[in-house]
């Protein structure tokens, strides 16, 4: 198949790019404004093209005319920018990634999503997040945060509306804070607001700073291995059964409070460096850490029998899953 990955240069779509290159099945274009996650990533079966998606209609259109799939990364996708700068969030997760939704029905190109676990919003922690099933609540318009996940949810019911008209086949993937390789990037000892929470205590670890702990660490989330999530995309793109499908992508085993995450990062550092670590865990508010218009939420682990009846298992805990990625960053050159 030919796929135009847009949005290939960031976390994840750096790690498919490496993914699909190793597997040479298909022929995949990748566009990004950003190559530096690249580096190194190239293979006969992918080609780059920097550029920004939204100052090149033409491009956008031309590669899609000519692929089979696409592939659709392009967004903010860091906490901090939610709070920082909404309208923005807006204007690309939702109104340029319906453009892309709106050319790929123009010239009948199936389209490949990647939505948020965050669209499930502020669910009571009884059950599990089910695709079809459970209610996407969101917060105050006043806590800006949301925004991500309402872009989110609204290009996903666009999507929806469409592929009921039969404009439009898609697959939509949530997926569940994948991990790995090119996670973001690094900061400087004490910083506030910024990348995720891997890099943040990844960065600590490396440079003894503080670990916060937002709204003291007790909220939850499910962690997921980059390459259970590389194998849930090519799942997701060889089943008949993914069209016009919603799915999580998640491993609901690897539940953890973020307070036990930083311990067990700790802990995982201090077994492969044989160096102890003195990193001060430090509680903070959500609105010292990230700004006004913060609001931190629980997350329930995802259901996945519904990828799981596609044929994917997620294959790595949360022991191993932190183990690579920090293992990875070790292996990088920190000046
Ligand atoms: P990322 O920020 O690393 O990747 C997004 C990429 O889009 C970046 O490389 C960025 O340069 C690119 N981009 C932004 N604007 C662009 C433009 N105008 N033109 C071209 N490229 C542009 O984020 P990620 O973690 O790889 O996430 C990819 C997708 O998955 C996003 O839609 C995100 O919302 C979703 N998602 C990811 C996670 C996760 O666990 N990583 C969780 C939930 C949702
Ligand atoms: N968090 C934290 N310390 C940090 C960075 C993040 O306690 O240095 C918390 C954050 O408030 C959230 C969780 O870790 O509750 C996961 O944050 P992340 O930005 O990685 O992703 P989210 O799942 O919130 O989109």
């Amino acid at each position: 198949m030919k796929l135009v990955m847009l949005g290939a240069g960031g976390f994840i779509g750096s790690n498919l790019a490496e993914y699909l290159i190793d597997r040479g099945e298909h022929d995949v274009v990748g566009v990004d404004v950003s190559a530096e996650k690249l580096t190194g990533i190239s293979g006969g079966n992918f080609r780059f093209i920097e550029a920004d998606i939204t100052k090149a209609p033409d491009l956008t259109d031309d590669l899609i005319s000519q692929a089979d799939v696409v592939v659709d990364l392009v967004a903010y996708a860091n906490p901090s920018i939610y709070v920082e700068a909404p309208l923005e969030v807006v204007r690309l997760n939702f109104f340029e990634n319906l453009r892309i939704a709106e050319t790929c029905m123009r010239h009948g190109k199936r389209l490949i999503q990647y939505s948020t676990s965050e669209v499930y919003g502020k669910n009571p922690r009884r059950q599990k997040f089910i695709e079809d099933e459970s209610d996407l609540i969101l917060g105050p318009v006043v806590k800006q945060r949301w925004i991500y996940a309402a872009s989110k949810q609204l290009l996903e019911r666009m999507l929806h509306g469409h592929g009921l008209r039969g404009d439009l086949e898609y697959t939509i993937l949530r997926p569940f804070n994948f991990v790995g390789p090119r996670f973001d990037y690094l900061v400087e000892a004490g910083t506030r607001g910024g990348p995720r929470v891997f890099a943040h205590f990844m960065s600590a670890l490396l440079t003894g700073g503080p670990m916060y702990l937002v709204d003291r660490g007790t909220q939850r989330r499910c962690f997921t291995h980059i390459a259970d999530a590389n194998e849930a995309f090519t799942v997701l793109l060889e089943s008949p059964g993914a069209a016009n499908e919603v799915f999580n992508v998640g491993n609901p085993d690897t539940d953890t409070s973020i307070r036990d995450l930083a311990i067990l990062m700790q802990k995982i550092y201090e077994d492969l460096t044989g160096k102890s670590t003195h990193n001060e865990l430090v509680e903070i508010s959500g609105e010292e850490f990230y700004g006004v218009g913060y609001e931190d939420t629980n997350r329930v682990p995802p259901d996945i029998s519904k990828l799981e009846g596609l044929g994917w298992k997620p294959r790595f805990g949360l022991e191993r899953t932190f183990r690579d990625a920090i293992q990875y960053n070790l292996g990088q050159d920190h000046e």
